[in-house]
């Protein structure tokens, strides 16, 4: 049918993938019954249209537009809808996932739809991990139960010798808060027992005789690091009285437990982290978006980037700009908001990937900028050669030292002299330091102090406030993945499927805005509610 977005891209850009793009993921003899390119496709349209396994196997079965799309006869019986899992746990063990999205950016930059330099933006936002949210009794139990679970199935002898009945009473059934004793006494002690249960496996998979691979099993590393996390342990010799009762075992309090970011939320997906970022609190994962935004092109995705949710977005800036450049699509200019900016990362930018980074420099915290008339940095003349500064007052500095602080930062120290800063008259516009004290400028190195001002007059000026302006579209972009494409919540657990789902969504989207590019489509706007667009200019 006309203006079906399968037809018109097969007509337009004809298979994009080909067997040979997935060969390598396949042993000689091992050719799975749809060809590999089918399956890449396929992949990529179930997440166009959020259809599972089973439903994207009977559209292939019974849509004509897919049958059309793939190259099948009318008559063709499809597949068994198991083949998708494993076609995606071959891309995993091949690292191949990325090619999903590569391939057809590789064809598009062939056609000419999308171009290396200009500009590209980048937004990112939350994924919910495919897990129940558990709360710490839930979590110790549930880690316990899944850890019996595993060694049920590769050492079930091992285990009924080890397990007392009580256990089977306890584990058999999925730890739920309303199964819990409510009185905190007898949850206290619901704590304790399965801390001395999990201690008590642990121990007997350390034990000289236990298969040394059990200890290998991801529920029993999961056991192991929430243990670690949630419990203390102490030495019955080392603690107590002889003849003492004290338990050797204690459930810590909330207080004591390291960063929630650090610590595993279910056993069932270890690279799930918490984060709570603003208004919203989660478990899971980020994936940060790039695309183009060159009015002439199609506004494609470029690259995905997926992490737990407890890496911070400007560590991420890097590795998607090394991304970019290793697909020989990376940007002039990279628009992104605070987050993925800063000031050795303006300079990484452009001297490792000749890459602007633009977006807002992250604000001066410091009181003076706060006071009416105090001395900030900025009022103090810097003098990079000769390595001095001078203040307001025209007082110059009597030292200036290279340091590293607490991340392994560079940074130069610049100190004013005691005899100066003591008698100065308008110290209370300088420091709030101890009268005995004086003012101390902690400053960039050079290039960095350099980019951050080149950066902060990019986006003060009109200009800048203009190009700036184009980084909004990528939000749009990722309402779209979100309302249309399912990328708020994984489908599957651990950060590689996660990725992979990010990556076949990414493609899907770029599937959709080649066919509406080629079929002349304008982009939609970014959305103005109707209110906002009352608003007098
Ligand atoms: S306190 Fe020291 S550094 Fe500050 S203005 Fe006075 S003399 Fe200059």
């Amino acid at each position: 049918p006309k203006g079906n977005p399968y037809m018109s891209l097969r007509d337009q850009m004809g298979t994009i993938f080909q067997d040979e793009d997935f060969l390598d993921l396949y042993a000689t003899e091992g050719q799975p019954g749809l060809s590999p390119w089918r399956l890449a496709w396929v992949t990529i349209m179930q997440f166009r249209e959020t259809l599972s396994d089973r439903q994207a196997a009977e559209a292939v079965r019974a849509r004509i537009d897919w049958k059309y799309f793939l190259g099948l006869d009318l008559t063709d019986p499809g597949f068994d809808f198991s083949v998708l899992s494993e076609f995606r746990d071959r891309l995993l063990a091949g690292s191949a996932e990325e090619r999903l999205l590569d391939k057809l950016l590789e064809r598009s930059q062939a056609h000419g739809l999308i171009k290396s330099r200009g500009q590209q933006r980048t937004d990112s936002t939350h994924v919910l991990a495919a897990i129940r949210v558990l709360n710490r009794l839930e979590l110790v139990g549930e880690t316990l139960r899944a850890a019996l679970n595993e060694l049920a199935i590769v050492a079930p002898e091992w285990l009924q010798n080890l397990a007392p009945l009580e256990w089977y009473e306890r584990y058999s059934k999925r730890v739920e808060d309303s199964r819990l004793p409510r009185e905190q006494s007898k949850r206290d002690a619901y704590a304790q027992t399965v801390g001395e249960d999990g201690f008590a496996l642990l121990d007997a998979l350390e034990d000289d005789n236990t298969p040394k691979d059990l200890q290998e099993l991801p529920t029993i590393d999961a056991l192991r690091r929430i243990w670690q996390r949630h419990y203390e342990r102490r030495d019955p010799e080392a603690t107590s009285e002889p003849g003492s009762t004290e338990p050797t075992v204690r459930f810590k309090d909330k207080r004591e437990l390291s960063k929630a970011a650090e610590g595993l939320e279910s056993p069932y997906d270890v690279d799930a982290r918490y984060r709570k970022k603003r208004d919203t609190q989660w478990s899971g994962y980020m994936v940060h978006v790039s695309e183009t935004c060159n009015p002439s092109e199609p506004h494609l995705l470029t690259h995905v980037h997926t992490t737990s949710a407890s890496v911070h977005e400007a560590k991420c800036t890097t590795v998607i700009e090394e991304a970019l450049v290793e697909k020989e699509l990376a940007p002039d200019d990279h628009v992104v908001d605070a987050a993925y900016v800063s000031a050795d990362l303006l300079v990484k930018s452009k001297r490792d990937y000749g890459i602007e980074l633009r977006g807002p420099t992250r604000p001066d915290v410091s009181w003076q900028v706060h006071v009416e008339g105090a001395y900030r940095p900025d009022d103090f003349h810097i003098d990079w050669e000769q390595q001095w500064a001078r203040c307001p007052q025209g007082k110059q500095s009597i030292s200036w030292t290279d340091r590293v602080d607490s991340h392994d930062r560079p940074f130069i120290q610049v100190q004013f002299s005691q005899s100066d800063c003591t008698p100065c008259e308008n110290r209370a516009l300088c420091t709030r330091i101890k009268s005995y004290q004086s003012r101390v400028l902690k400053l960039h190195p050079e290039p960095q102090h350099k980019a951050f001002k080149a950066a902060q007059s990019w986006f003060e000026s009109e200009e800048g406030q203009r190009q700036y302006k184009r980084r909004a579209g990528v939000e749009g972009t990722i309402s779209q993945g979100v309302r249309a494409f399912g990328m708020r919540r994984s489908r599957y657990r651990g950060l590689d499927k996660t990725h992979l789902q990010n990556v076949a969504i990414a493609a899907a989207m770029n599937m959709d805005r080649l066919v509406a590019w080629f079929d002349g489509r304008p982009r939609s706007p970014t959305r103005t509610s109707r209110f906002a667009a009352l608003m007098p200019h």
